[in-house]
């Protein structure tokens, strides 16, 4: 906790005015972290005031640099702290405060109420890879111009691959070069409450609630599916941003083609712009996203070490998150992290994590409504072919078998249709956005 302390105020000190973190910056302490809240204990009332008002957003996304998973900072004057500090005691108090970080994460964000943007998610911290670079760089593009050429930009991508982080960015980038600009973030479910909201006080024209703004940001769209009055609201106000040249930037978990019960006029309203995705990170992303975060929470890990954990955390960068929390833990305990540290850890939070090729057989011939005997048969019809090829380029992206291994699972003499198989898929995948998708989901299912 102390090294946590040390770094903040590093930080702190670097965006602050010299001034400022003189008077008052360097005074504070940092007392406590759980459930995603810390606790800053400064010496004095009018500094505690500071701190939970106008330097706020300053200090939180200076902590947030060292706590990853911080959402609210919560300053308190040094009598409010109950328990005597520097005693033995007190020091493992704090040690239960993380574990209670690493189990539970607070559903209650520090949002900026104007904008709602979370201050953690900034484009500094989001580690470019294979699986994101078409949506970072749609995303530069946007910020340098929004309401430009990428209007709407609707991203799309399993869960925990970095929507949320990415079109948030994307929000504070914008906020942060021309404080002018007019953002604001709301999932789907703020504007249907918003919606529901309206009806019951009788407001005549809902969608003049979001017009005020110059770049509107809605996270989770899919939540939209079948909720007809909301759509039609939400075309509404798409249209009139639209029209006065405003950017809207859209996340879903899926491509629009795919969401079921989406009104026509509103699917060729998501089409106009740029649809793209982002995908599960590769190893490569994965590894260096782990050395991102670990050194943003102040430790280190032995390249195999890193190379382990990423081996077995594949999809959700959440629950990489996760996993670095408690090795935070461990090695703030003082304990070497090894890869049998990795290996209890990762068996303890991801039981049954283990993807075999008949796992992955299965799961495309459930999602195309096949049985495992078809997929795997002879036969060449379209809708069978198609589906098992597909699982032959999962079993080569996921397992990395060989093509000869992957030619015997599905009983073939020689590896050419696996190498067939692989260059039809990929092909497919830089133009059928559907595929793209259907893939995504295949794969979330993997891991889920
Ligand atoms: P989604 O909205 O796609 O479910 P999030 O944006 O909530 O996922 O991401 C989950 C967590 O992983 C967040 O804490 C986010 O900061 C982190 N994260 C995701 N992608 C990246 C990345 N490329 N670089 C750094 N952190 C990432
Ligand atoms: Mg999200």
């Amino acid at each position: 906790m102390l090294d946590v302390e040390h770094k903040f105020l590093q930080t702190l000190e670097q965006r602050m005015t010299n001034e400022k973190f003189t008077a008052y910056g360097s005074k504070l302490k940092l007392k406590a972290f759980s459930g995603g809240t810390a606790t800053i204990e400064a010496p004095t009332i009018f500094i505690r005031n500071q701190v939970n008002g106008r330097d706020h957003d300053t200090v939180l996304s200076a902590l947030s640099v060292h706590l990853p998973n911080l959402e609210t900072i919560e300053c308190v004057i040094a009598q409010e702290v109950s328990a005597p500090s520097g005693t033995r005691r007190k020091k493992d108090d704090r040690m239960v405060d993380w574990t209670t970080t690493v189990s539970s994460r607070s559903t209650t964000t520090s949002r900026d109420h104007m904008t709602g943007l979370n201050p953690r998610y900034q484009l500094q911290n989001f580690v470019e890879g294979s699986n994101n670079d078409g949506a970072y760089n749609a995303c530069l593009a946007v910020v340098d111009q929004p309401g430009g050429r990428y209007n709407p930009l609707y991203l799309y991508g399993g869960v925990g691959v970095g929507k949320t982080h990415l079109i948030q960015a994307v929000g504070n980038e914008i906020s942060r070069k021309d404080p002018k600009t007019r953002v604001k973030y709301i999932t789907i479910e703020t504007f249907y409450r918003d919606y529901i909201d309206a009806i019951r006080k009788k407001v005549a024209d809902f969608s003049q609630k979001y017009r005020n703004v110059d770049v509107l940001i809605v996270d989770d769209i899919q939540f939209i599916e079948g909720k007809e009055k909301s759509q039609e609201q939400f075309f509404h106000t798409f249209n009139d941003l639209q029209q006065e040249g405003k950017q809207i930037i859209i996340s879903s978990d899926r491509h629009p083609n795919t969401i079921s019960g989406l009104t026509d006029r509103l699917l060729s309203r998501f089409t106009q712009g740029l649809i793209i995705d982002i995908q599960s990170p590769d190893l490569e992303t994965r590894c260096a996203i782990i050395e991102a975060k670990t050194a943003a929470m102040g430790f280190e890990l032995d390249p195999t070490v890193v190379e382990k954990i990423a081996d077995h955390v594949r999809s959700n960068i959440r629950e990489l998150e996760g996993v670095l929390n408690k090795l935070q833990l461990e090695s703030t305990r003082g304990r070497p992290i090894t890869i049998s540290t990795i290996e209890q850890l990762v068996t303890t939070t991801a039981p049954s994590r283990t993807v075999s090729p008949k796992v992955i057989t299965k799961k495309v011939a459930d999602f195309y409504h096949l049985s495992v005997e078809e997929i795997t048969s002879e036969v060449r019809s379209k809708h069978i072919l198609e589906p098992r090829q597909i699982a032959m380029y999962l079993l080569r992206t996921e397992l990395h078998l060989s093509y000869p291994k992957i030619a015997t699972e599905f009983k073939k003499k020689d590896h050419t249709p696996v190498l067939n198989a692989m260059r039809k898929i990929e092909l497919l995948l830089s133009t059928d956005m559907t595929l793209r998708s259907q893939i995504n989901q295949i794969k979330e299912s993997l891991y889920a």
